[in-house]
């Protein structure tokens, strides 16, 4: 039950110096941050962990989405959990910032809606990338991070939290 995922502070959340923001909403959660780094990635990078996108939306929407993810860099981080993949992906709010209820990050910090995003060609800028599934959360901790760059310990209040 205690799983780990992965988010990403895209290039707009770092860019509009909301990455402590952002990280706070899950450390006030309790989520635990067992591995963290910066990164800029390239194409190749941003379609191995964007594999799905293509058959899933189309080229279109791929490339834009590749050029947003290489934007600028990107804060890389693995939190736990209790249902860590769960837990982020509620507190992320959906995608379409539009549709994000208010207390998600997304709904908090974005409103840019799909129908507008593709009717003009640009991205959904919206902030924060989460693991979707327990698979893809595995996939993708094995993509960004190796073994020596995640860490065990205890945190503080994990008595009050799991
Ligand atoms: N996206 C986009 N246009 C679309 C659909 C998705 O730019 O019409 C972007 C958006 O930034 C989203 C990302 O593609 O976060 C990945 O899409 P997915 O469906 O996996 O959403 P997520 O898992 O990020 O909620
Ligand atoms: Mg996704």
């Amino acid at each position: 039950m205690i799983e780990r995922t992965l988010i990403l502070v895209k290039p707009d959340g770092v860019q509009r110096g909301l990455s402590g923001k952002i990280i706070s909403r899950f450390e006030d959660a309790g989520l635990k941050i067992v591995g963290m780094k910066m990164d800029w990635i390239d194409k190749k990078f941003a379609e191995k962990h964007y594999s799905d996108i293509g058959k899933r939306y189309g080229k279109r929407i791929l490339n834009n989405l590749v050029d947003y993810i290489k934007e600028g860099p990107v804060i890389a981080i693995v939190l736990e959990g209790v249902n860590a993949v769960e837990n982020v992906r509620k507190i992320t709010g959906s995608t379409y910032p539009n549709e994000a209820l208010p207390g998600t990050i997304r709904g908090d910090f974005s409103h840019i809606s799909k129908i507008y995003a593709n009717k003009k060609n640009k991205k959904v800028g919206n902030l924060i990338h989460a693991s979707a599934t327990k698979k893809e959360a595995i996939e993708e901790i094995k993509l960004w991070f190796s073994v020596s760059e995640l860490f065990n310990y205890k945190t503080v209040h994990e008595k009050h939290t799991q």
